[in-house]
């Protein structure tokens, strides 16, 4: 039986292409008999507002995902940095478990550790310094107090903001810090990581204390739509429309 992992989705009306792949992905017969389909984050392209949000196309989403689970499917979501303020409540509106970032799963008895990825990249310190300002708990619930209007007025205030400082950033900056993931496989016990947020997708092989380790990274889709399809015969990166045309 297979296990999906997507990341970085990033749907947004923008795309509506990438709406309809997303949709025929979670309909698809091959998807719906996977063992479990894992989101890591960045679903949305923008800031997630709260339970509330009901930016489009997020009602189309939320009730496509609530299909999929009530029919049965197992679904999992880690979020990304999109979606710093969201809570327990995402879980009430789609039927997926919600994971903490780095968390350890296990498959066909090999431990793997889920990240979004954000948290790797220890070299861009103003990053790290935003997020751990957006992930303390009282920032996080003021926000959401905060009315509807005033939510959407502040996150778009601040995306040009946001936007500029990213372009300024050096590729190296933003992609993660060997030593952190190394640090975090150490601390997890793992010789398997699973992320996405850099937009990278690749297979990085490497020496972790002597013994074969693996970093594997997810794409967005915006224009590769990768899926990592993991099975008794091992993990492989595809494009969505290979997997999904099986
Ligand atoms: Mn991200």
């Amino acid at each position: 039986m297979d296990t999906l992992f997507i990341s970085d989705i990033h749907l947004s009306q923008e795309r509506p292409e990438k709406i309809q792949l997303f949709i025929q992905f979670f309909r698809d017969p091959a998807v719906r008999c996977a063992g479990a389909v894992y989101i890591l984050g960045d679903l949305f392209e923008y800031f997630w507002l709260g339970n509330d949000d009901h930016t489009p196309p997020a009602g189309e989403i939320i009730d496509e995902l609530m299909d999929f689970t009530r029919s049965g499917s197992r679904l999992y979501f880690i979020r990304g940095n999109r979606e710093l303020v969201m809570d327990k409540g995402f879980k009430a509106l789609t039927g997926c478990v919600m994971l903490d970032d780095m968390t350890v799963i296990e498959l066909d008895g090999e431990k793997i550790l889920l990240t979004h990825g954000d948290v790797l990249c220890t070299r861009d310190v103003k990053y790290q310094w935003y997020r751990r300002f957006m992930e303390l708990g009282f920032i996080r619930k003021l926000f959401i107090s905060f009315p509807y209007p005033l939510r959407t007025f502040l996150v778009n205030g601040l995306r040009p903001v946001m936007r500029r400082s990213a372009d300024r950033k050096p590729p190296e900056i933003i992609d993660v810090d060997q030593t952190a993931v190394e640090r975090a496989m150490r601390s997890h016990g793992v010789l398997e990581i699973i992320h996405g947020h850099t937009h990278r997708p690749d297979v990085h092989q490497f020496n972790l204390d002597g013994r074969a380790a693996r970093r594997y990274v997810l794409g967005d889709w915006y224009r590769e739509d990768t899926v990592l399809v993991c099975n008794a015969g091992g993990k492989q990166l595809m494009r969505i429309r290979d997997y999904i045309k099986e």
